[in-house]
């Protein structure tokens, strides 16, 4: 379905696109056809409505008709607005703790883990840095197998304990662990299920609680389309995340859930995953995440 927004846009600025004549009729046209492919992504009513008012405010504006190539200028003024609607410049993470502790979240498969250890490379790689991950599943021994695997890979340390069934005394543990071990930055990995249900939930409250991090992070599979808006909003609902991170952009998936989600939880998503590789992930840049979507 998200690809139906990058088809649907398409469509709705392909008559634009080209160099030919348009007139206010067309443009008109063009906005409700625009309106309606982000409606039918799941950007709110209110959203869509102040997204086409600005882009026709931009497009009288600056008198599009009038202009050499009207098409190219409101496909422009559209990326823009698109742009500024998934949050305009990079957000960046908190890491001002000591340790700083980032919480994951997530459903099973989203790309916790992964992104867990691309998060540590990343921040290991910034010299100033020396990251501890804590695996948090306490349901999956594989989990905790992976991110040792992860850890190993990176030359990361990671903190795990086997015996003990309580993943809020093992983030507990971990975080001290990193004090006297010289671990500025904490990520906590935590157990995701294959979809939302109350004991998740309850649990990762309870972690969030317990350890109150600088920042929580939810990690979804862009590929899931209208479920990962409905995963954002409830994990959302439960623990106010801090930010998005958007994985396994590379594949065919045009990036529609980034706008959506955006849109609906109204956090920015931060990073994106775009492989299995542990160096496969990015900033996410707003300006490029509208270029992918409109293809
Ligand atoms: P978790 O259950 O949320 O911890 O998910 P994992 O980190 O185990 O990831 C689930 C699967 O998705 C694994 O096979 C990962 O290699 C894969 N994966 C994670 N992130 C990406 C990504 O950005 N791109 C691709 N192609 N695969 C990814």
């Amino acid at each position: 379905m998200f690809d139906n927004l990058s088809d649907k846009l398409d469509k709705a600025l392909h008559v634009l696109k080209g160099h030919g004549q348009i007139t206010e009729i067309n443009v008109a046209e063009t906005l409700k056809e625009v309106r309606r492919a982000l409606l039918d992504a799941d950007v709110n009513f209110k959203t869509a409505k102040e997204f086409t008012n600005r882009v026709k405010e931009k497009a009288l504006g600056q008198n599009v008709l009038t202009t050499l190539q009207p098409g190219q200028l409101m496909v422009k003024i559209v990326k823009d607005e698109l742009t500024s609607l998934m949050g305009g410049d990079a957000a960046g993470i908190d890491l001002s703790g000591n340790p700083s502790v980032i919480l994951m979240s997530g459903l099973q498969g989203s790309g916790k883990t992964t992104f867990s250890g691309k998060l540590a490379g990343f921040l290991k790689n910034k010299k100033t840095k020396k990251p501890l991950l804590v695996a948090c599943d306490v349901y999956r021994p594989a989990a905790i197998d992976q991110l040792h695997v992860v850890g190993e890979q990176l030359e990361v340390d990671v903190y795990s304990d086997r015996e003990n069934n309580n993943p809020v005394a093992i983030a507990k543990a971990a975080i001290a662990h990193a004090k006297t071990n010289g671990h500025n930055v904490v990520i906590v990995d935590t157990a995701g299920r294959l979809a939302v249900d109350e004991q998740m939930m309850t649990e990762i409250a309870n972690i969030h609680k317990a350890i109150k991090p600088n920042e929580t992070l939810f990690v979804v599979d862009s590929m899931t389309g209208q479920d990962a808006v409905n995963t954002a909003k409830a994990f959302n609902d439960v623990l106010n995340f801090d930010g998005v991170i958007l994985t396994k952009l590379d594949g065919d998936t045009r990036g529609g859930a980034a706008l959506s989600i955006k849109s609906v939880v109204n956090k920015p998503i931060k990073f994106i995953g775009t492989g299995e590789k542990m160096d496969a992930m990015d900033v996410f840049y707003p300006s490029r995440m509208a270029d992918r979507i409109l293809g």
